[in-house]
């Protein structure tokens, strides 16, 4: 028999990971700090506990989370089960009954004879083979012990993040691109431009949005380099205009003039499909930020495939601490699963946590560890944790633009069919290779378009 898994944590992840590893005939002891010990943001004595939203988000299989959970069903998902189980009517969403949802986890747990249940609080990092589900708001000692192993750069606690718009949706007749003093032309910034009329609307509307309570337990110790854009603003107009907004060098090609003010957008992922507004980390609602971010000419029509927030959140740099399989390179033996692991959101954590389940089972009985394929939606958070070129690595929900490209030209409303039927082929492919059986009915995708 192979030695025990341990799972510290019982959140979404946990549970996956845990589950993951008993259906592939390993036992495991799952020990959560719960109900002994709660977290500022958990409240139930149950397992897998939703904190917030009680939404699963999309559930149309032509969207990026759409894939992850359909992907995550074949896999034999033990969250999907549970929601599925419990869902409520929320349109094109899934969205949960939070109690029963976290009962019906709780159940499948208890019903697997392979899982032992502890109520402890883990501080120190064992030294056999353990998943690390301890979420973005990991207790105790164990924090520390981790930064420690992966040097204290490499775990943050608060996550500042600007929003990211698809670069096919950016008006180009308002935007150019170029480095501060680069050649006209050229570089690596897209630059949208304000006149002084444009920027006295936008910065009307930044001071004036509505922002997002902080919770009791974040504190509003922003440091000085990563300030909120309307923090930085409401200590005065020329804060911005000599910060993240400074035009200079930025000399406009349409009209060889210096703008009043220039926002820069830059590339999120390797292909550039995706860019991030330079300096707008946010605590302004999504609400606001729509209204308020729209005022940039160039962004007007934008597609905003994530919204800027900041919150407390503990998570690894990824790409320079984890290997390919989501181990700590420093202590092989321990997988990192959810959150912890630099994805972001409850589908996306859940996911991680079955991969890792499946992964610490293979390691255990000494099989091959697998990766799933690049192209489907878990392979493409897998390439996020790895993605090395990003300078200053952030958490990230499941989006198109972490996988590779379509090949040949598509029509835009067709690319989530597209995205779909090429990651859900190549999945099932990659799980069949793997020895995997699919768990659940092969789902059925719309027809390609002749
Ligand atoms: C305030 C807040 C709101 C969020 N809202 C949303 C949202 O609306 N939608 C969304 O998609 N995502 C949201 N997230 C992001 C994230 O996806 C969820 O937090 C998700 O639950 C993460 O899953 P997880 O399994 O990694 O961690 P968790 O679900 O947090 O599970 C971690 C578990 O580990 C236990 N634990 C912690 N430390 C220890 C320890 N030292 N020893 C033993 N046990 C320990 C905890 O008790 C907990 O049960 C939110 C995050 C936060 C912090």
């Amino acid at each position: 028999m192979p030695q025990e898994l341990l799972v510290i944590g019982g959140g979404l992840a946990g549970c996956e990971a845990a589950l993951a590893a008993a259906r592939a005939g390993v036992a495991v002891r799952l020990v959560d700090m719960k109900p002994q010990e709660f977290s500022p943001a958990h409240h139930s004595p149950h397992l897998g506990e939703l904190v917030c939203s009680n939404s699963l988000r999309s559930d149309v299989i032509t969207s990026a989370v759409g894939l992850l959970k359909a992907e995550m069903t074949l896999l034999g998902s033990a969250v999907m089960t549970a929601a599925r189980a419990t869902a409520v009517g929320a349109g094109k969403a899934l969205a949960v009954d939070r109690e029963a949802f976290a009962k019906h986890l709780e159940g499948q747990i208890a019903a697997q004879p392979l899982i032992s249940r502890e109520s402890a609080r883990v501080d120190a990092l064992p030294d056999h083979v353990a998943v690390l589900a301890t979420g973005p708001l990991t207790a105790g000692a164990l924090a520390e012990e981790l930064a420690k192993l992966t040097s204290s750069i490499h775990l943050h606690f608060y996550d500042a993040i600007a929003p990211i718009v698809s670069l096919e949706s950016v008006d180009m007749e308002r935007a150019y691109w170029g480095d501060r003093y680069g050649e006209p032309g050229q570089g690596d910034y897209l630059n949208c431009p304000l006149s002084r009329e444009e920027w006295g609307e936008f910065y009307a509307a930044l001071i004036s949005g509505d922002q997002v309570p902080l919770k009791d337990f974040e504190s509003p110790q922003f440091f000085e380099g990563c300030l909120p854009i309307e923090v930085m603003a409401a200590r005065g107009e020329k804060t911005l205009l000599f910060g993240p907004m400074k035009p200079v060098g930025l000399e406009d090609p349409a009209t060889g003039k210096r703008p009043h003010a220039v926002v820069q957008l830059r590339k999120e992922n390797l292909e550039g499909s995706l860019l991030n507004l330079v300096g707008f980390q946010t605590k302004l609602t999504y609400q606001a930020q729509d209204l308020v971010f729209r005022k940039i000419p160039a962004l007007a029509g934008a597609e905003f495939v994530r919204w800027g927030s900041i919150h407390r959140n503990t998570f690894l740099d990824a790409p320079r601490v984890l290997d390919p399989h989501q181990r700590l390179k420093a202590a092989p033996h321990l997988f990192v699963a959810g959150q912890l692991s630099g994805v972001e959101g409850y589908v996306e954590s859940s996911a991680m946590g079955i991969l890792c389940g499946v992964n610490a089972a293979n390691l255990l009985c000494q099989r091959t560890l697998i990766s799933p394929p690049p192209t489907s939606a878990l392979g493409g958070l897998v390439t996020h944790l790895q993605n090395t070129a990003t300078k200053s690595f952030q958490p990230s929900n499941i989006n198109f633009g972490l996988l590779p490209p379509l090949e040949g030209r598509v029509f835009k409303r067709q690319r989530g069919a597209a995205q779909a039927r090429r990651g859900l082929a190549d999945f099932l492919a990659w799980m069949e290779a793997s020895g995997l059986e699919p768990a659940g009915d092969i789902p059925q995708l719309p027809e390609e378009a002749g």
